[in-house]
């Protein structure tokens, strides 16, 4: 997912490209070794500093659902913003220092403007909110069965300490 921003680098704050985001992404975590195909829209916005991207993508991921730990597909949607400074003057061909504690927010010494870093991070963060249902019952805290494939054998008395408060309400109104 690679830009070239030479052109726009050469133009005045606030001049802008409307871009397509067709591509693919590597190693989003274990579970998604890639490709994974992305697709969006992009705004590339020439700022005082660099270049504003500002955008949303769309990819499939598999992922485990947070309650159930099953592997789930889910489509996700991220909306992005960052902004992208240049390594290299477009004017002198001088080097500019760049913040090493975010190379992906770089522009390249060819110009080159990737945004694919920036959309891994945000799908990998949207991703861990995945539920292979609504209703997914999750895992028994005690003997860890999944419980969308039946109840487990584990004491029904063993209440989850979140639901103790409201067990110990109804003992007190059956009294
Ligand atoms: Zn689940
Ligand atoms: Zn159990």
């Amino acid at each position: 997912m690679l830009y070239n921003v030479a052109q726009l680098l050469k133009e005045s704050v606030g001049a802008s490209r409307g871009l397509i985001i067709d591509g693919e992404l590597y190693d989003l975590d274990e579970h998604n070794p890639g490709p994974v195909p992305v697709c969006g829209e992009l705004t590339l916005v020439r700022t005082e500093d660099g270049i504003l991207a500002a955008g949303f993508a769309e990819a499939v991921v598999t992922e485990e659902c947070r309650r159930c730990l099953e592997p789930v597909e889910s489509a996700v949607r991220i909306e992005f913003e960052e902004e992208y400074v240049p390594s290299i003057d477009i004017e002198t061909g001088a080097q500019i220092p760049t913040d090493e504690s975010t190379p992906e927010l770089v522009i390249n010494e060819r110009h080159i403007l990737d945004i694919s870093e920036v959309v891994r991070q945000y799908i990998v963060m949207e991703a861990t909110t995945a539920l292979c249902r609504q209703d997914c019952k999750g895992i028994c805290p005690q003997c860890g069965k999944n419980l969308n494939l039946g109840p487990c054998d584990c004491k029904i008395d063993n209440v989850d300490p979140r639901l103790e408060i409201l067990k110990q309400l109804l003992d007190t109104d059956s009294q």
